[in-house]
Formats: C-alpha cells, sequence, structure tokens
C-alpha cells in the first residue's frame, strides 16, 4: 500500500488538490496553491464564482447586480494584498474613502479627518454633529478603554453587555453602536461576541486612518477579483461535491476522481454534510457536530431602479430603521455616485430574519416610503422609482455569538483542511475572514506537503 504521495508526477512533483466551492475562501486557497505550482481543481455547485459576495443578473432589474450591497474596509490587508499580486489596480475597482456615518435625515454626521491616527478619529467625534458633549466623551473614553485593555474584552461579554459596562448612554447605543454592530457582525447587540466586534473595531478604527477607509466596489463582486485568481486554475461550475471519501493510501476520492489533498471551502453545514462519509479521527464527531450547530442570521438587500440618476453628494447614507416595522433600511448606497450614468440604489437591511416571510413588494414599498421621509429635506427628491428586485440571502453569515466554537483550518484527517469566514478568523463573518482562512489552508496544506515529501523531494 503507498502513501498519499507515492502517486505525485514524478517529473513535477506537483500535487493534486481539489477545492470545493469558488468563493473568497476557495478563491484566495486556489490561487495560492496554483501560484506554487500544484494543479488545483475547483469544484463549483453554482453557475458563478464568488459565493456569497457574487454579481447575478437580475431579470426583474435586467441588470447584472450583486447578491447584495458590499462593503470593504481598508483594514482588508490580506484581500488588497491579493488584488495587488494579481496586476489588479485598486483604484479602479475600489471606492476608497474616509469613514463616515452620515444619517439620511441628518441627526448624525460623524467624519474622520485627513489626520494619522488616532487624530483622525479624535477629530471626527469631537466635530459629530448630532452627538452632545456627554456622548462624544462617553464614546472616546469606551474607545481608549478598549485600547487600554489591548483590545481584550470579558470572556463570554455579548456588544450589549460591554457597551452597558461602558456607561453608554441608550441613546449612543441607538443611533451609534447598535448600527455599527449590525453592519459589521450581522448580529444584534444582544446577543453579538463582543470580542469580535473588539477585533473589528482594533483592526479598523483603533488602527490607521487607512485602515478605517471603506471601499466599495466600482465593478461586480465576481469580476472584482475571483474570477482572475481562478482564470488558471481548473474551474469547474456547475459542478456539486456530493460526498468526499478517503482511499486507502490516504487519498481522497471526489466526484470520481482521486486527490493528494482538499480544501474544503462550503459553508459550515455543507462542509459538513460533505465530510459525514469520512473515517472516524481524532475529534471529528465534535467538529462535524459543531459545523451543523451553526445559527445563520439572513441580510436583504433592496435594489431600486430610478428614472435619472440621483447624485447625491456621498454614496454611502445611514438611514433611521424601525426595529419592529417595514421601514427597515438601514444603509442606502447611491451607484450614480460610483457611476455617474447608474439610476441604481442599493439598500442594506441586515440581521433581516423577521422580513423574511413578508412579500417582497411590501418591503418595497416600505422602503421606498422610508427613504423619501428621510430625505424630504433634501434637494433635489428622490426620481421616481422605475424598477425594483429584493434580494434575500438566507445564510448571509453565521450568527457571531459569544462562545462559539469555530473550527481551525487543519481538520482531523491529514490532507483536508477547511477554509469558510465560519473558521476560526477572530472575525465575524466578513469577506477578510473568508479570504484569511482560504490563504491559511492553503499554507498549511503546502507546510505538510513540504514535510511529507521531504524524503522523496530530498528537499
Ligand atoms: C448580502 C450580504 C452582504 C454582505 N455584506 C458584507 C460586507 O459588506 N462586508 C463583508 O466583509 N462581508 C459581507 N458579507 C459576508 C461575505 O459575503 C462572506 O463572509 C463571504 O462571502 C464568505 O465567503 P466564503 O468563501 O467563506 O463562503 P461562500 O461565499 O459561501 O462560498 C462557498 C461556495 O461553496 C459553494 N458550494 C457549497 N457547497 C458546495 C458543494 N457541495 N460543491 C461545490 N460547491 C459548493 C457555494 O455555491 C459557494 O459558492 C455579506 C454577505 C451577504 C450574503
Amino acid at each position: 500500500m503507498g502513501t498519499r504521495w507515492t502517486q505525485l508526477n514524478a517529473t513535477v512533483q506537483a500535487m493534486k488538490v481539489a477545492v470545493v466551492g469558488a468563493g473568497w475562501a476557495g478563491a484566495a486557497a486556489a490561487y495560492r496553491l496554483q501560484q506554487a505550482g500544484h494543479q488545483v481543481t475547483v469544484f463549483e455547485a453554482s453557475r458563478h464564482v464568488g459565493g456569497r459576495a457574487r454579481s447575478n443578473y437580475s431579470p426583474k432589474l435586467n441588470l447584472t447586480v450583486d447578491n447584495g450591497q458590499h462593503i470593504l474596509l481598508g483594514a482588508y490587508s490580506a484581500i488588497l494584498t491579493l488584488m495587488q499580486s494579481l496586476g489588479l489596480d485598486l483604484s479602479q475597482r475600489l471606492l476608497r474613502d474616509d469613514l463616515s456615518i452620515r444619517c439620511a435625515d441628518h441627526s448624525l454626521v460623524l467624519r474622520t479627518a485627513a489626520l494619522p491616527a488616532p487624530w483622525h478619529l479624535l477629530w471626527g467625534v469631537l466635530n459629530a454633529q448630532g452627538l452632545t458633549l456627554r456622548e462624544k466623551w462617553q464614546l472616546l473614553r469606551i474607545c481608549t478603554q478598549l485600547r487600554y485593555q489591548q483590545w481584550q474584552v470579558p470572556v463570554g461579554q455579548t456588544v450589549q453587555q460591554w457597551l452597558r459596562q461602558g456607561k453608554q448612554s441608550d441613546r449612543l447605543v441607538r443611533i451609534f453602536w447598535q448600527p455599527l454592530c449590525v453592519a459589521a457582525m450581522n448580529t444584534p447587540i444582544d446577543i453579538a461576541c463582543a470580542q469580535l466586534f473588539a477585533h473589528v473595531l482594533r483592526d479598523s478604527l483603533g488602527a490607521t486612518r487607512q485602515a478605517s477607509q471603506s471601499l466599495i466596489p466600482l465593478c461586480g463582486l465576481s469580476e472584482l477579483w475571483c474570477q482572475h485568481a481562478l482564470a488558471q486554475t481548473d474551474l469547474r461550475l456547475g459542478t456539486r461535491v456530493n460526498t468526499i471519501k478517503q482511499e486507502t493510501n490516504g487519498t481522497y476520492l471526489l466526484n470520481e476522481d482521486t486527490y493528494h489533498a482538499v480544501i474544503a471551502c462550503a459553508q459550515a453545514p455543507h462542509t459538513a454534510s460533505l465530510l459525514q462519509d469520512l473515517p472516524p479521527a481524532l475529534g471529528s464527531v465534535e467538529l462535524l457536530q459543531s459545523m451543523q450547530a451553526m445559527q445563520h442570521i439572513p441580510i436583504a438587500t433592496v435594489y431600486l431602479e430610478l428614472e435619472a440618476p440621483w447624485c447625491l453628494p456621498h454614496p454611502m447614507w445611514l438611514l433611521q430603521e424601525d426595529p419592529q416595522g417595514l421601514a427597515a433600511g438601514q444603509w442606502l448606497f447611491d451607484h450614480s455616485c460610483l457611476h455617474p450614468e447608474s439610476t441604481l440604489l442599493a439598500v442594506v437591511i441586515s440581521d433581516a430574519g423577521r422580513l423574511q416571510h413578508t412579500a417582497k413588494d411590501t418591503i418595497i414599498d416600505a422602503v421606498i416610503a422610508q427613504i423619501a421621509t428621510q430625505t424630504a429635506q433634501w434637494a433635489p427628491p428622490m426620481p421616481s422609482v422605475r424598477g425594483s428586485e429584493l434580494i434575500m440571502e438566507k445564510r448571509a453569515s453565521f450568527a457571531a455569538t459569544p462562545g462559539l466554537q469555530r473550527p481551525d483550518n487543519r481538520s482531523p484527517w491529514p490532507g483536508l483542511y477547511l477554509a469558510g469566514d465560519w473558521t476560526d478568523t477572530g472575525y465575524p463573518g466578513v469577506l477578510e475572514g473568508a479570504v484569511r482562512s482560504g490563504l491559511r489552508a492553503a499554507d498549511l496544506c503546502l507546510q505538510d506537503y513540504k514535510k511529507e515529501t521531504c524524503p522523496v523531494t530530498h528537499c
């Protein structure tokens, strides 16, 4: 009986690696392995690359739109480095702006300044409109405390508990922290993990001015970098993997072909069902149970096509949400700020579970009325709406709650690695976590390959 490695192509010494899932984690893993000279096959169940951050044709709008409006942060260093190594011009693909929170009804305007950290933030808070002096002091105090505690919060604390302990007023929580937390974590503050939120704050607000900047994609999400990263791989779109089996020599069998290694990059419950036919290994039962137990929270995006471009002075506005009612829009994006001829608006509704059973048209009408009310003072007013679409992503991200067991990228089975925003990235379910997990899984695979083939390759 040979080992996994005895079938290696003797002349090129290349591994055959299967990557399951062409989301951002899978694309990052595949690119890293392909760059290292290995033979990579990527299986993707859908007809698109990008996974939960992809572009789709909408027959209702007769346009290609993303499955949801996404923003990146300057702190997303792994993604930005990857895009640069692909030779992509970041300034053509991402609109970079200083971090700002502007309420559509002008009840809050906070914009960081063009100053080095931490003065950019200090200036922003001190000059914010819509916050009392007391609230500015509360905000600066809790951020300073968090920095002083090296971004560590008590184990098991929710964001709500952390804010209460930090003596933030109810109003400050409602108008500032709650929208920020739901946008960053897609998890409401009463169940969101304070430690993960602290990590987001550390790497954005707590870091350099550049790290805190927002980056809005200027092209479709599939085209942003994934398509380019996968161009040299054997990409099999519309090809679902139903199960992963292990051969007696340790190689893996997927869709009737064998591979030296596998990187499983589907969402946690899908990956768990792919792995259930593998022989039990140390910790594998607990691993599969924790993956199946992960809870997910939906995000809805309402796209509105206007009769004419609105041309707002800024692309991104915070809306006042009615947390119980249907006026549920949280962030408004004007695409005419990204492309002058665009007539598209995108309205993001995170933590959208309560809307899942409401008719889409009812939600769309309520959101249009919400925007009209909250921008009533603006000139010019919103042009009339000629088309609309609501995309509900039911499993947009996992619920980032305290004490959640998130697996490492190395699995209990040798040669099989896990990647995805749900693995132990230190972040909530976000793009940067997905990409970091894909790169780490690929690096572990490369390390193991090097270690295990040393006697063969004499390296
Ligand atoms: C509407 C919405 C808005 C969001 N907004 C933001 C944001 O503004 N900023 C941010 O940072 N993050 C945001 N996120 C989160 C971000 O999109 C995700 O964290 C990220 O896309 C996850 O990538 P992934 O590769 O881990 O998983 P996925 O994207 O889920 O990729 C998994 C892939 O595996 C494929 N697959 C599954 N099973 C199989 C199988 N058996 N065989 C073959 N293929 C399979 C799937 O089709 C999918 O393409 C948002 C998510 C949504 C849905």
